[in-house]
């Protein structure tokens, strides 16, 4: 039944599409329905959220956690990141590179039977936490906002899809985060494969005059996969990933483009098991690869 209905939207769907300009195709990588869908979102200090938004879906994270305090997050997010963290423990060999005191790079091995150790330092932030992260941050830094912490409505904490992870020994030997935490094979390996879970580095160090903030290599944001591989694959931030995507929809839209019809049509092909984005065949070595096709 479920199928002929499929079939049935698929061809009221061809009726429609064939009276339609055909310029008018939404050609652009990632499926609208992702973009549409909220992990998309863009929060940074020009995209602020209310005081009273709260994510209605946050389950208690049931990974290694920084303390005993209970870390919440948007249950999507929380799924892949406990897939992540099982995932990593099962990277018993990884080269990183580590840089020496002569600023020089050299290759090291990390090799440990108990894999990689991931902990979880921070999910989700209410506004109130943020405002207090913020002072408390602000404090100590003698006044000096310097991007680290976010004033409160501009942390993408509060939207339960982002989180802090570090490796366990970073967490017990250092009080707080800085970026030398990529020195680790754990950083490493998260920046290299945590895309194949539908995470970005959301502040690459690459990147920090367009999100204005600081290289953060513990930061991992959810955007789900189809995104994720998209900004992997792309090198670009998320600021500049959503406005190449606005300005892809307002194309789509002035040559004509229905985004109903479009999302319409993009049910009807997933309901019928096509992907338009094909991600993470996870390699022996544990490495996720990435792979698109169209
Ligand atoms: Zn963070």
């Amino acid at each position: 039944m479920k199928r002929l209905t499929a079939v049935l939207l698929a061809l009221a769907l061809l009726a429609t599409l064939s009276c339609a300009p055909a310029e008018a195709a939404w050609t652009f990588t990632v499926s609208l329905t992702e973009l549409q869908s909220d992990h998309a979102i863009l929060v940074n200090r020009d995209h602020m959220l209310k005081e009273s938004d709260k994510p209605g879906d946050l389950v208690a994270v049931p990974v290694k956690r920084a303390s005993s305090s209970k870390i919440e997050m948007r249950e999507v997010a929380s799924q892949a990141l406990e897939k992540m963290f099982e995932d990593a423990s099962l990277v018993t060999a990884y080269t990183y590179r580590v840089q020496g005191s002569d600023g020089t790079w050299k290759e090291k091995q990390f090799s440990s039977e108990g894999g990689l150790r991931l902990v979880l330092k921070s999910g989700y932030r209410s506004y109130g936490t943020q405002k207090t992260t913020y002072n408390n941050y602000l404090a100590r830094n003698n006044g000096v906002d310097d991007g680290i912490s976010s004033p409160p409505g501009a942390s993408e904490h509060q939207t339960g899809l982002a989180c802090d992870v570090l490796s366990v020994d970073y967490n017990a030997n250092n009080q707080y985060m800085n970026d030398s935490f990529y020195q680790t094979p754990e950083a490493q390996w998260m920046e290299e494969n945590c895309y194949a879970y539908g995470f970005i580095v959301r502040y690459p160090a690459d990147k920090e005059e367009i999100t204005r903030v600081p290289y953060e290599p513990w930061h991992l944001r959810y955007v789900g996969r189809e995104i994720a591989g998209y900004i992997k694959n792309s090198g670009l931030s998320l600021e500049e990933f959503t406005e190449t995507w606005q300005a892809a929809l307002a194309e789509f839209t002035a040559a004509g483009g229905d985004v109903d019809a479009q999302l319409l049509l993009e049910s009807t092909r997933r309901a019928n098991g096509f992907e338009s984005t094909v991600l993470d065949v996870y390699g022996e070595d544990g490495d996720a690869e990435v792979s698109l096709s169209f």
